[in-house]
């Protein structure tokens, strides 16, 4: 096998196992909000309780073949668990073909996880608990201790990407805070920042908060189309937007970081 066609293949069962684990995720965020435990009990439906089957159970495939429905009380499935199984699938996939076999691909995974069980939790609740932020930071101090390469060179890219654009953020939301009256940014996103920024330098930190903007504004504006007063669940949750900002701007950044200073 050629390494290319490893690659792909590689490629595609990472996304799989992605959409596996997104549609588990999902699960996990909507008994959390049901109050029902995790561990016990098999998947079911929500609205009539009927236990799911293999054919049910398959990510992304069941929900188009059932057209988002329940096939045994047609009741409306969340849109939401097709988000976060196409979403799963889209972030292993992304960081096995960026990373390869390496350490820094167990690293991604575990924050893409995270990473996306933050975004569910945030989208559904508005909430980003404290409790992932610190598995976030604890995975990234794990690795920086154990398979660092350069200690300096890891370090100051560290310390860059947590302490100039994270205060700057900080700054700019407690100015806005105060010209507009109302709380402009929520304290979780503020902190979600300074976690993102120990996983890049601050050039990659930069490029994370321009494309979640960019996709925050194209969310809010998709949402003043097709709903007459925005989106219907009211103030957008900013999280996601800014884990996708990161998975994207550390896939793809260097290329259009090159770019844009060369430019200069
Ligand atoms: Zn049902």
């Amino acid at each position: 096998m050629s390494t290319q066609t490893l690659a792909i293949y590689f490629t595609f069962w990472s996304a799989i196992l992605g959409s596996v684990i997104g549609s588990f995720l999902c699960c996990v965020v909507s008994r959390r909000q049901s109050g029902e435990s995790v561990l016990r009990g098999r998947s079911h439906c929500e609205a009539c309780g009927h236990v799911l089957r293999v054919l049910d159970l398959m990510p992304v495939v069941s929900y188009i073949v059932c057209r988002g429905r329940c096939r045994y009380c047609g009741v409306k499935i969340p849109p939401a668990c097709l988000m976060a199984e196409l979403g799963g699938a889209v972030v292993y996939a992304g960081v096995v073909f960026r990373f390869g076999l390496s350490w820094d691909v167990l690293m991604w995974l575990a924050a893409g996880t995270l990473l996306l069980a933050l975004s569910l939790i945030d989208g559904a609740e508005r909430i980003i608990p404290d409790g992932l932020l610190l598995s976030l930071a604890v995975n990234r101090l794990l690795f920086f201790v154990l398979f660092h390469g350069s200690l300096g060179k890891e370090l100051l890219s560290m310390l860059g990407g947590v302490l100039i654009i994270p205060p700057a953020m900080l700054g700019l939301t407690l100015a806005m805070d105060k010209v507009m009256g109302k709380e402009t940014m929520g304290g979780g996103d503020i902190k979600l920042m300074f976690v993102l920024g120990m996983y890049m330098d601050w050039k990659k930190m930069f490029l994370t908060i321009f494309i979640s903007c960019l996709l925050g504004l194209a969310w809010a504006v998709a949402g003043k189309i097709f709903h007459k007063d925005g989106h219907p669940d009211g103030a957008i949750a900013f999280g996601p937007f800014l884990c996708m900002g990161c998975l994207a701007a550390v896939s793809f950044g260097d290329p259009f970081i090159e770019w844009y200073l060369n430019l200069f």
